[in-house]
């Protein structure tokens, strides 16, 4: 079952009765308690571009750093929360709605939280974006010419696409929109994975994030 089957969520129909209710942990205490600056590290890019790879790295060495981390991974979300959608427009669209507000429940809770979603449409991710406060999103474009993705085929799903075994591949017969101003852009197929991922924590550190003193 797909939700295109059924229909497009619409928050807006949510219930009168449901009330926020009010943590009696801040936001403020949680961030304290981490010792760092809570945001969403939104890597985006073609489907073997790297953005698990370095989302991994990154967070590897944000974890040897002492700081609170977690990874929201496309493939394994797929597996769970997000099992029942599909590689269609609309059930891409939810598939990264929901990963945004999940991404910003982290962020609530005062962690550094790394999402690795080919997220192919602007408005999405710019919806996303717009949830959390503008130094809590981070937009990091791994960029990576498709040849070279097509080439490294880490899931063998190229090759699938290429003989149409499945449908709406994005760069192949699904549109990727790139990142028009990213706060950071990477580019795998000239650095290491090494330097890529610090080139991440490099930003994080020249911009204050990981030191809230
Ligand atoms: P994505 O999550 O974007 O689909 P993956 O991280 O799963 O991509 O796969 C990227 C592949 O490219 C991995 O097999 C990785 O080892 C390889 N690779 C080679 N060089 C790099 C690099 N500099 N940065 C990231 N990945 C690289």
């Amino acid at each position: 079952m797909t939700l295109e089957k059924n229909k497009v969520v619409n928050i807006e129909n949510k219930s009168s009765d449901v009330v926020w209710h009010q943590a009696s942990v801040s936001h403020e205490q949680r961030k304290a308690a981490s010792g760092h600056f809570s945001a969403v590290l939104w890597f985006t890019g073609l489907s073997g571009s790297g953005k698990s790879t370095i989302a991994n790295a990154v967070d590897k060495m944000l974890h040897d750093l002492g700081c609170r981390t977690y990874v929201l991974d496309g493939d394994n979300v797929r597996h769970g929360l997000n099992g029942d959608l599909s590689f269609s427009n609309l059930d891409r669209i939810e598939n990264i709605r929901r990963i945004g507000e999940v991404s910003k429940l982290f962020v609530d809770a005062g962690l550094l939280v790394s999402t690795a979603f080919i997220s192919p449409f602007i408005q999405d991710r710019e919806s996303v974006r717009a949830l959390l406060k503008s130094h809590q999103f981070i937009e990091i474009y791994i960029d990576t010419p498709i040849e070279v993705c097509e080439q490294r085929d880490p899931k063998g799903l190229y090759k699938k696409a290429r003989a149409g075994e499945i449908g709406h591949f994005t760069g192949i017969d699904s549109t990727y929109e790139q990142p028009l101003k990213p706060e950071l852009c990477v580019k795998t197929a000239e650095y290491s994975v090494e330097a890529c991922a610090l080139q991440v924590v490099n930003y994080l550190k020249d911009n204050g994030y990981l030191n809230i003193k």
